[in-house]
């Protein structure tokens, strides 16, 4: 059997790892497994692919490897939990990047006449690269905070349009002519468009921009597997560009928002100026908190992105243990787009070993809202906004929230009254049956748990 049919065949079997793999990523009790499994899988297929008659040069790829190690390592040890989303949506950026790079060294090593096949997937690879490292790079500064305010102005569609067609129309013309100027025309406006197509949108609608970027890096990576003639990153590729399709399509469904209403109306569009909120804020102490969660039968736990800042996820489960030791039942209502990244609650709270069978989904819980005596919301402000149903000029109107406003009694756990991060106001924190808790949340916790004890 000649190598490439056995390299072929490895993959094949890494393409079978990774589907088990993403299978058992879909639910929270086989995650670690699928994890493994697909790490299995992509790891044989990297030793495979050390034996192509291809590779030029072990000495780049030790290089690269050592180097990329390094890096790695000193992000993971250096880059603190509450910045994961950020880089994730870097490293997004970092797949369009090396695409780009695939496309544009298969150019210069191809450049006498090659098939059109050859020059579209080129040309795709160098697109689909250059837009996702933008726009993956605009979707980080968001996620940290250095661009704060989407950009927004007067024919912003027909500007992005205009460039989109100048991409197709240079992408027509390499693809035929094969000629460096219009590859450097394709890369220099598909580079544009990337930060011009993410410069839009913000607040609430960045869940769906995230998945949709993934989706791209997955499709980036795809065309440049057909450009290097690698089936594994051809499969490995797809399978990233539809998992993050399908993400990008439970977002939407998360946000009640259509993907093109995303994309070309760019956030704060579907309403006018926030209504001014009428109430007074009532705070509590932590002893008062005590007593009301003391007699309480039933209580619903909201967790949000303050409580990955606070990293409050284990103080959070002895509470909701003491509470279960205290004859109360214990539930978590989980928001698809709680906190800066997809399942970032989940991912929380499984560390901190709550048990998967009482994490709710909004759905399952609104429905018996009405119910609950006591809501605790730990750091989320934006996914328990009432406005989003009772406000027709909010911007974030229409989009499906926790509705903790109609459990019998609300208790906030926030430092301030800063927004969240779609940076518009709360009127939940104004409401007669809710309390805010001032304080970090871990500590906050922390002295509940201690008045339990
Ligand atoms: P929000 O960002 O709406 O609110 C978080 C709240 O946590 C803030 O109001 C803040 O108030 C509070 N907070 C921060 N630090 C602490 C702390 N140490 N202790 C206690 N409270 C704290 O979070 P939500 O989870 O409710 O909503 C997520 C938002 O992020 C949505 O708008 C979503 O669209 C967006 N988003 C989600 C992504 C995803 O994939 N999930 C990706 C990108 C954006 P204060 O400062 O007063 O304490």
């Amino acid at each position: 059997m000649d190598s490439k049919l056995i390299i072929n065949l490895v993959y094949v079997i890494s393409s079978f790892l990774f589907i088990v793999g993403l299978k058992n990523l879909s639910s929270p009790a086989t995650a670690r497994k699928g994890n493994l499994i697909s790490s299995l899988g992509m790891f044989i297929a990297v030793v495979a692919t050390l034996f192509l008659n291809e590779i030029i040069s072990f000495k780049f790829i030790l290089g690269a490897v050592i180097a990329g190690t390094i890096v790695g390592i000193s992000m993971a040890r250096l880059i603190a939990m509450t910045s994961m989303p950020e880089m994730v949506a870097l490293l997004n950026g970092f797949g369009g990047l090396s695409s780009l790079l695939v496309g544009v060294g298969a150019y210069y090593q191809n450049t006498s006449s090659p098939s059109l096949f050859f020059s579209i997937v080129v040309v795709f690879s160098i697109v689909i690269g250059a837009i996702t490292l933008t726009g993956s790079i605009l979707a980080w500064a968001k996620l940290n905070g250095t661009v704060k305010k989407p950009l927004q102005y007067m024919g912003q569609q027909f500007f992005n349009a205009g460039i989109l067609f100048a991409i197709i129309y240079f992408s027509y013309t390499f693809s035929v002519n094969y000629d460096i100027n219009s590859l450097f025309f394709v890369i220099g406006l598909s580079l544009l468009i990337g930060i011009f197509a993410v410069a839009p949108i913000g607040g609430a609608d960045m869940p769906v921009v995230i998945s949709l970027l993934n989706s791209y890096s997955g499709l980036a990576a795809c065309a440049a597997g057909f450009v290097i003639q690698n089936n594994l990153l051809i499969v490995a590729g797809a399978l990233v560009g539809a998992s993050g399709i399908i993400l990008t399509q439970i977002m939407c469904k998360a946000m009640n928002r259509k993907l093109s209403n995303v994309l070309f109306s760019g956030f704060s569009s579907a309403g006018g100026k926030e209504e001014e909120i009428k109430g007074e804020v009532s705070p509590i102490s932590v002893d008062d908190t005590y007593l009301i969660l003391e007699a309480a039968k039933n209580v619903c736990i909201v967790p949000g992105y303050g409580m990955a800042v606070a990293q409050a996820q284990h103080a959070v489960r002895e509470l909701s243990e003491l509470l279960e030791e205290n004859g109360c039942e214990v539930n978590f209502a989980i928001h698809p787009v709680a906190g800066r990244m997809p399942g970032h609650m989940n991912v929380l709270l499984a560390e901190a070993n709550v048990p998967y069978e009482i994490l709710k989904e909004m759905d399952d819980v609104n429905p018996i809202m009405e119910n609950i005596d006591v809501c605790i919301v730990i750091g989320a402000n934006d996914v328990v906004n009432p406005a989003a149903r009772e406000s027709e000029t909010s911007p974030i109107y229409g989009m499906p929230v926790i509705n903790v406003d109609q459990a019998n009694t609300v208790l906030v756990l926030k430092r301030g009254m800063a927004s969240g991060f779609a940076g518009i106001q709360n009127p939940l924190f104004f409401k007669p049956n809710t309390r805010m808790l001032f304080g970090d949340a871990k500590s906050s916790i922390q002295e509940l748990v201690a008045e339990f004890k």
